[in-house]
């Protein structure tokens, strides 16, 4: 099999990219019902009730990882995801659905809690590595891009199969070249390594990220989960070349704030911190000039 290579923008087929703003309340991939995708999701008021258990949530959250914190808050605040009514479900129920669910449908969920919550208003602080200008500025949510799966597409579209490694990794004991992947699932944010502060710690979030994408490989039977040891052997090359195919394939919001730099024109970028803290803050108040 050829080289799968990472398609241009033009075509991101089974992909279509739009804005927040654009798409609205709906999930960018859904729950597959007989031919169609269900995306729908309702929210409750998020109001100082809700504040209130996301708070003691949050008080005994020691040592609890990222993806369960995000799915216990966000377990609060759904009414409706799917085919499923929230109401008078247990928290474990609603957790395990939601650790089910495609990573870009709970994410963009997330993001849509804080929109209605707090507004669309993200601040920002971006210093300019060429001039050195400090940016300042308030972002909008809607203009964020978002990826969603066409309709006509089946889900089977977001898999790669027979991904080609340069150099290839130990996996059962056997180098193996070839391998699949799969979209993630939010359940793969709910590792102990995204727990404390190594949240958001960018290295880890690759290994994540990684780790739960490759599925399968060549000559390995069923569906595969790798291992700490196995995925420690993904040269440097590779991970870089999987990474832009798993990006590729990735529905759901994008967090990346874009500015043009006001000393030099340059454009810059930054990743949005959707930890609790920075995320449900109110932002009005915190973007203040200078
Ligand atoms: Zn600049």
């Amino acid at each position: 099999m050829e080289n799968p290579n990472p398609p241009n923008r033009s075509e991101t087929w089974p992909l279509i990219k739009t804005t927040i703003g654009e798409y609205g309340q709906q999930l960018p991939i859904g729950f597959r019902e007989s031919g169609s995708y269900n995306r729908h999701f309702a929210l409750r008021a998020f109001r100082f009730a809700e504040e209130e258990v996301i708070g003691e949530i949050r008080a005994k959250a020691k040592g609890i990882t990222l993806g369960r914190l995000v799915a216990e808050i966000l377990g609060v605040l759904i009414k409706e995801v799917g085919p499923y009514d929230f109401g008078s479900m247990k928290t474990l129920d609603k957790v395990s659905i939601l650790n089910g669910m495609h990573y870009g449908d709970v994410m963009y969920m997330y993001l849509w809690a804080r929109l209605e919550a707090i507004g669309p208003e993200v601040p920002f602080v971006l210093d300019c590595p060429l001039c050195r200008t400090r940016n300042r500025g308030v972002g909008d949510m809607n203009d964020l891009d978002v990826t969603v799966l066409d309709e006509e597409a089946g889900e089977e579209e977001l898999r790669v199969i027979g991904h080609e490694l340069k150099h290839g990794m130990t996996i059962r004991g056997e180098a193996r070249h070839r391998i699949s992947i799969g979209p993630m699932r939010w359940a793969a944010l709910d590792t102990r390594r995204l727990s404390g502060s190594s949240v958001l710690n960018d290295a880890v979030r690759e290994i994540t990220v990684i780790r739960s994408s490759i599925d399968g490989a060549e000559g390995v039977e069923g569906s595969l989960v790798l291992s700490d040891t196995e995925i420690r052997t993904i040269s440097k090359y590779d991970k870089e070349q999987l990474h832009a195919v798993i990006n590729d394939k990735m529905a759901g919001p994008i967090l990346i704030i874009e500015h043009v730099c006001e000393g030099c024109g340059e454009t810059l970028y930054q990743v949005m911190d959707w930890t609790y803290d920075s995320f449900f803050r109110s932002s009005r108040f915190a973007a203040g000039k200078n």
